[in-house]
């Protein structure tokens, strides 16, 4: 692996952890899409699943791409689909050395896609699930910190990653209380002060990065499509803000993200 270029002059070497590369946006140039991330020093990278046919779908893009990892799970906007077999379906996909956390998972009461009730149930036994394989989850919360935290605690199954962290100061001090990451996403480039003095705060072992590509494209490119090639405006962000170096940065998100899916 060439560890220099161009577009990667320091060598970086970072892990995206949260992407979709399922996403029908990449369905035309995945290829290339790869190829600029390896480009830009992103040798590692984590692929999400939002639904049972989409891990598959995750799964098997995963199989022979060397350096792209993922997940299985059902997102809370897609709970209403929910079925209690699926949870059989996503545990016979753990099976593959590729799969190495249950995500994303958790409960989205700002969008509300679907009910409350289904996205609880959903997340009750998907979260059942990683504590019986003790595997890593990642972690979707928004405005729904409390019910989140609660069933967790519920499960008692403390492994993975808040993914997209958001500022609020109580479920980052439970996160990191019960060991869990906490992964930073392009929103911490859209300056929001609030966010940046709580990422201070969180102890430097417990920090990921990730692009939540094809969405939440970082400044200067919002409102484009984004690819995990631009995980590094991120991570220049995350370095401006801690004072340390990119490669510093890259080297701590990278590492800990390898500690928390276990690769
Ligand atoms: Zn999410
Ligand atoms: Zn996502």
């Amino acid at each position: 692996m060439s560890r220099r270029s161009r577009e990667n002059p320091e060598g970086l070497q970072l892990f995206d952890s949260h992407c979709h590369l399922s996403d029908a946006q990449f369905a035309a140039d995945l290829g290339a899409v790869l190829k600029h991330a390896h480009a830009a020093g992103v040798h590692w990278v984590m692929t999400v699943s939002q639904s049972v046919p989409d891990s598959k779908q995750t799964v098997a893009l995963s199989r022979n791409r060397e350096g792209v990892f993922c997940a299985v799970g059902v997102h809370p906007h897609e709970s209403d689909h929910f079925r209690s077999v699926d949870i059989q379906a996503l545990k016979d996909m753990c099976i593959e050395p590729k799969v190495k956390a249950i995500g994303e998972i958790g409960l989205d009461f700002f969008r509300g896609i679907s009910t409350r009730g289904n996205q609880e149930t959903a997340f009750h036994a998907q979260v059942e699930l990683a504590r019986m394989l003790d595997m890593p989850m990642i972690l979707h919360v928004r405005d729904a910190a409390g019910r989140v935290r609660g069933i967790i605690d519920e499960h008692g199954h403390y492994a993975g990653v808040l993914h997209c962290f958001t500022a609020d100061k109580k479920l980052a001090e439970w996160a990191v209380e019960k060991g869990l990451f906490i992964s930073l996403a392009g929103n911490i480039t859209y300056g929001e002060e609030r966010l940046i003095e709580l990422v201070r705060t969180i102890p430097r072992d417990r920090l990921m990065v990730e692009t939540d590509s094809p969405s939440l494209a970082p400044v200067p490119e919002r409102g484009h499509r984004n690819e995990p090639a631009m995980l590094r405006r991120i991570l220049e962000k995350l370095a401006e803000t801690l004072g340390i170096s990119a490669t510093e940065a890259a080297d701590l998100t990278r590492e800990n993200a390898k500690r928390c899916f276990r690769i």
